[in-house]
């Protein structure tokens, strides 16, 4: 049998190289793209080695070709982290629209099945909770996050109306915080943050009064429910997180716990537009692919953390 030719966008970051792992254990031959933007090469040199592993470095905003036939194609590039997308607010812009009008034309031309990585961004400072996907979001549209939301959301707009239009497989998974080996230590994202400055004997940076709420989700629960939505015939969005909420200030106390640290918390200022809550309900993730997490937040933290102690000790 041939196996499934699977092209991967932002291949070198933290979900995409997971998920190259995945396929390739699924017996596909994956292709990564990726510009490197904030991905890092270090996520993907243990599979360079392979036959069945290509590794392309382009812009995906750029024209993307690939040759040969393709039969999925997941579009995970795109700065992530706010500090990310607040640095680079054109290119995260550029990358949800051209890139993924690209990626849609190559889908097209392939006869390819598309999978999009949408974001709980789309639902921004949700006045709905916990978040339902009928729900249609409160985003400030000229608010700095919005160069991240509103091109996730302009992205699910773009990818039902190639499904609805031109008749392409798509696939729109809505992707809660998620965590695990492979985020950067320096991405600013709360969790890595936390763990640097914890294992760094610093204090940890809450923002606000750190009663805003996050669902944190570990990488293989995610990448389990994103294998079994694109296998599934389900064209409309699904979150895939954790329901289990928590505080940031309850957060930083388990991380300073985890890691046995002496830290003290120090409160800086909240950052503009930053949602105060945030809670995947995953009902329809439940009934339509069978699938809810598995890893409780203290089974995840300890690869995550064990991770970071090799980064951190270098
Ligand atoms: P990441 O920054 O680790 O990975 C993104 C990758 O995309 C990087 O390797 C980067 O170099 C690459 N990239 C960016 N722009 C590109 C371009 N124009 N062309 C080619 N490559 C480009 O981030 P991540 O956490 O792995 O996120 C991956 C995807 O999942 C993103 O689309 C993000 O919006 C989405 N997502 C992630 C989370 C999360 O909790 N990690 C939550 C919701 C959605
Ligand atoms: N946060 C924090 N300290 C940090 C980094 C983030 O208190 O050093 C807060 C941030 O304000 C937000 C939450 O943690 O309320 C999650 O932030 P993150 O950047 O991880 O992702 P978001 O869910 O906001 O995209």
């Amino acid at each position: 049998m041939t196996k499934k030719r699977v092209l991967i966008t932002g291949g070198a970051g933290f979900l995409g190289s997971h998920l190259c792992d995945r396929f390739l254990k699924e017996g596909c031959h994956v292709i990564a793209m990726d510009n490197l933007i904030t991905g890092s090469l270090d996520n993907i040199e243990h599979l360079f080695h392979r036959d069945d592993f290509e590794f392309y470095n382009h812009d995906v905003s750029k024209f993307v070709h690939v040759s040969g036939d393709l039969d999925y194609i997941m579009h995970f590039a795109s700065p992530a982290s706010p500090i990310d997308y607040l640095k680079m607010p054109i290119q995260t812009l550029k990358v949800g629209s051209l890139g993924t009008h690209n990626l849609l034309g190559l889908a097209k031309a392939k006869k390819a099945r598309m999978l999009i990585a949408s974001t709980s961004e789309v639902y921004g400072d949700p006045l709905v909770h916990p978040q339902t996907e009928d729900y249609w979001g409160n985003v400030n549209p000229v608010g700095p996050r919005g160069v991240y939301d509103e091109a996730k959301r302009f992205q699910e707009a773009m990818t039902m109306a190639y499904h609805t239009f031109h008749g392409v497989e798509t696939r729109i998974v809505r992707i809660f915080n998620t965590y695990g080996p492979r985020m950067r230590l320096d991405d600013g994202r709360v969790l890595p943050a936390f763990i640097g400055q914890a294992l760094r004997g610093e204090d940890l940076t809450a923002f606000g009064d750190g009663s805003q709420t996050r669902s944190f989700c570990y990488v293989d629960d995610l990448v389990e429910g994103i294998y079994r939505l694109l296998l599934s015939d389900c064209a409309d969005p699904i979150n895939v997180g954790n329901p289990s909420e928590i505080t940031i200030n309850q957060f930083a106390e388990e991380i300073l716990k985890l890691t046995g640290s002496k830290s003290k918390i120090a409160y800086k200022p909240l950052p503009k537009d930053d949602p105060k809550q945030r809670q995947p309900n995953i009902n329809k993730a439940k009934e339509v692919l069978d699938w809810e997490p598995k890893f409780s937040r203290s089974e995840g933290l300890k690869p995550t953390l064990d991770y970071f102690i090799k980064k951190v000790k270098g």
